[in-house]
C-alpha cells in the first residue's frame, strides 16, 4: 500500500507527516518555521524533514499535498505573497518539493490553508456528507474555506475565502492587511493580542498579572481570565464574540451554510465560545437560514493538521 506525504507550511510552525488514505498516521515531523530566514532555507528544511518522514514511516509515497498560507494559485501550485511568510514572492513550491523528493510534478497538490481544513473536515471531520459547509481557521488569522454544493469553493483568481477581511467597522482597529476595521482584527488570534497590547494600561489588573508583560499577551491569557469570571475580561471576550458573530452572521445571510466549523481558538474555547456565539447568530440572523444551521468547533483538533495537507493530496485535480 502507497502512503501519501503532507506538509503543512505555516508561520510559525511547518509539519511533514506521511499516512494512509484513511487517515492513519505513519510518521509526523515538527519544526519551527524560522520564516524569517526567507524561503530557501524553508523549502529545504522543509524537504529534508519530507525524507526523513517518509523513511521513518518506510512506505512508498508517490502524492503529496501542501497546505500553506495564501494567496496562492493551486494549479500552477505557486505561492504568492503570505503576510505570514515574509520575503515569499511567486514562490513555485510544488515543483521544488517535486524536484527535492523525486516526485512527479502532477502528484504534489497544494491549497490554502483554510480550504485545506475544509476539505479535511469533509472527508475527515464535521463536514462529512454535507453539501454546504464554511470552516473558519479562527487560529492566529482568520479564513475561509467553503463547501458549496458538495464541491470546495475558489473563485475566480482562488482567492474565496478571505472572510477575515470583511469590514466590520470602518476606521476600526488595523488589520495585518493594511485595511482598518476588519473582522481578523477584532477577533483572530493576531487580531485579539494587538488589541489586548493596545489597551495594555486599561486592562483588569487580572489579566495583566496573567499575561506578565504587554509584549506577551495573548487570546489565551484574555481566555483564561474570562473563564475564571473576572468581570473585566468577560466583558473583553464578550466583545470579541460579538465580533465575530458578526461576520459569521454575514456569512450565513450570503452562504446559507448546514453547518460553520470553527479552528484553533474554537477548539481550545468549546461551549465559552460556541454558546453566546450561536445566541447571537440565532438572534440576528432570520430563522429561515438558521433553524438547520450548527455551529460547532473542529472535531479533528491538532489532527487537523496533518489532515489537511491528506485532504488536498487526496482531492481530484480538477476541482
Ligand atoms: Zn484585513
Amino acid at each position: 500500500m502507497t502512503a501519501i506525504l503532507s506538509l503543512d507550511v505555516g508561520g510559525t510552525k511547518m509539519a511533514a507527516s506521511v499516512l494512509l488514505s484513511d487517515g492513519t498516521l505513519l510518521s509526523k515531523i515538527r519544526v519551527p518555521s524560522r520564516a524569517a530566514e526567507g524561503p530557501d532555507a524553508m523549502i529545504a528544511r522543509l524537504i529534508e524533514m519530507a525524507r526523513e518522514a517518509i523513511t521513518e514511516a518506510g512506505s512508498r509515497v508517490e502524492d503529496c499535498g501542501i497546505s500553506v498560507g495564501g494567496p496562492l494559485d493551486p494549479v500552477a501550485g505557486v505561492v504568492l505573497s503570505p503576510p505570514n511568510l515574509p520575503g515569499w514572492d511567486r514562490i513555485p513550491l510544488a515543483r521544488r518539493v517535486a524536484g527535492g523528493l523525486g516526485m512527479e510534478r502532477a502528484r504534489v497538490r497544494m491549497d490554502n490553508d483554510a480550504n485545506a481544513c475544509v476539505l479535511a473536515e469533509q472527508r475527515f471531520g464535521a463536514a462529512r456528507g454535507r453539501s454546504d459547509a464554511i470552516f473558519l481557521t479562527l487560529s492566529t488569522g482568520l479564513g475561509a474555506g467553503m463547501i458549496l454544493g458538495g464541491r470546495l469553493h475558489r473563485g475566480a483568481t482562488f482567492n474565496a475565502g478571505e472572510a477575515g477581511h470583511q469590514v466590520l467597522e470602518e476606521g476600526g482597529p488595523r488589520c495585518g492587511c493594511g485595511q482598518r476595521g476588519c473582522l481578523e482584527a477584532f477577533a483572530s488570534g493576531s487580531g485579539i493580542a494587538a488589541r489586548l497590547r493596545e489597551r495594555w494600561d486599561d486592562l483588569p489588573a487580572v489579566l495583566r498579572a496573567r499575561a506578565g508583560r504587554r509584549d506577551g499577551v495573548s487570546a489565551g491569557h484574555l481566555l483564561a481570565c474570562a473563564r475564571d469570571g473576572d468581570a473585566g475580561s468577560l466583558a473583553l471576550w464578550d466583545e470579541t464574540v460579538r465580533r465575530l458573530a458578526r461576520g459569521v452572521a454575514n456569512l450565513v445571510y450570503i452562504l446559507n451554510p448546514e453547518i460553520v466549523i470553527l479552528g484553533t481558538i474554537a477548539w481550545h474555547a468549546g461551549d465559552f465560545l460556541l454558546e453566546p456565539l450561536r445566541r447571537h447568530v440565532n438572534a440576528w440572523c432570520w430563522p429561515s437560514l438558521t433553524h438547520r444551521l450548527e455551529i460547532v468547533a473542529t472535531p479533528l483538533g491538532p489532527r487537523l493538521q496533518e489532515l489537511s495537507g491528506l485532504a488536498v493530496a487526496l482531492e481530484p485535480p480538477s476541482s
